[in-house]
């Protein structure tokens, strides 16, 4: 079973203290909370920077520049998800525990003929948690997270895109074990075919693939001789998200050995869903009304229904109107069925019907089961 862990404080914040709460220590004359100073600021942006240097220190034919950009915009620090945030999706919790959590705490028990994958592919209508899920399986699984989205490479990063991906391999194996996710996998993994593949894009295509398999390599054969020290310093997995499988080229399609499908959320995941936004809310909804919103739901993923659950939040304060700025907060009325009702008038189901069935399609022909 997973660990019921409470979420921690971030490192970035147990090491540092904010600004803030630092000058508040050393209260001044006037007890007068002060602003972050210019020099406080500074002191926190050297502390990073030293961070940084130590970590780039020992690798050799690094771009610095590139190499702090990455650790500065493309680590994820804090900003923590865990497996019981996520509504439902267990197959695919169970899909993911297996294939990286527990290979990436118990490297011992993962090798050779149990070799853990480097590649999995999460596939899915937009909304449904597959970013959720792959910052979850990073703090799960303790590695660091590399989070980027692969159309900022051909646009952000244009020109330096083939360097970056380099050195972001070369990162990730530094901080491992370490999960590169990458979104939207499709705009540079698509087939070439399709909307003419430029040069560069073939060439980012290319390093990109270059890069995955060389941590094939490094992960597959060599454990036996070297120990599990070895594969334990190793452990990077490419996690990759898209809407849009079917465009992901064949070749590239392949190398993800396992594709797990995740699907618009079904009743029990609406349901828990919409338990888990109210619980911290004044509202009115019985047992009978969560039945009516569950039925009145159907389509909808989990992104929708947290947008439907936040409109209709502001049901109560909306037919307040200027009133709002006037009445105290206990006077507020709870929410009530009626204000999703009404929100559900205009907040629509973002994914088709028809939409629903090439997924689904797609998942019995190419997806892995699970
Ligand atoms: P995707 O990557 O599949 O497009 P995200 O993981 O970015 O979707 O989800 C978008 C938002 O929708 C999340 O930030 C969260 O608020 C909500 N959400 C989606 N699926 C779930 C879920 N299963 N449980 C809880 N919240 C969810």
């Amino acid at each position: 079973p997973a660990p019921n862990r409470k979420k921690e404080t971030s490192p970035e914040k147990r090491i540092s203290p904010s600004p803030s709460s630092r000058s508040k220590e050393n209260l001044s004359n006037d007890d007068i909370p002060k602003k972050p100073s210019e020099k406080d600021l500074d002191e926190k942006k050297d502390e990073k920077e030293d961070e940084y240097d130590l970590i780039l220190k020992d690798i050799p034919n690094i771009d610095k520049a590139l190499g702090k950009q990455i650790l500065q915009d493309i680590v994820v620090h804090g900003d923590e998800v865990y497996w019981d945030d996520i509504a439902g999706l267990n197959g695919a919790k169970n899909s993911l525990k297996e294939a990286v959590v527990y290979p990436f705490l118990r490297p011992d028990l993962f090798m050779g003929l149990r070799q853990p994958v480097t590649g999995m592919l999460l596939f899915g209508p937009p909304g449904t948690g597959k970013t959720m899920l792959a910052r979850a399986v990073a703090c799960e699984s303790k590695s660091t997270f590399f989070s980027i989205s692969a159309s900022s490479l051909t646009s952000k990063y244009l020109g330096e895109s083939e360097k970056l991906v380099r050195a972001l391999f070369t990162i990730a194996r530094k901080l491992s074990p370490a999960i590169v996710f990458v979104d939207e996998i499709d705009s540079i993994l698509g087939s070439r075919n399709q909307d003419g593949e430029n040069e560069s894009s073939r060439r980012i295509k290319n390093e990109f693939l270059v890069q995955w398999s060389a941590l094939s390599s490094a992960a597959a054969g060599k454990d036996d001789k070297r120990g599990s020290k070895f594969v334990d310093d190793k452990r990077v997995l490419v996690l990759a998200a898209t809407n849009l499988p079917w465009s992901i080229d064949e070749a590239a399609r392949r190398r993800f050995v396992r594709r797990q499908y995740i699907p618009l959320p079904e009743d029990e995941t609406r349901m828990v869903h919409i338990k888990k936004l109210l619980a911290n809310q004044k509202h009115t909804l019985t047992d009978e009304d969560f039945k009516t919103l569950i039925e009145l739901t159907q389509g909808y993923s989990g992104s929708d229904i947290t947008s439907l659950a936040k409109d209709a939040a502001m049901g109560p304060l909306r037919e307040l109107g200027d009133q709002l700025l006037h009445t105290d907060r206990d006077n507020i009325r709870p929410i009530e069925l009626k204000d999703f009702e009404n929100s559900l008038e205009y907040i629509k189901p973002s994914v088709s019907k028809e939409g629903l069935e090439k997924y689904e399609e797609w998942a019995l022909q190419f997806g892995s089961s699970g």
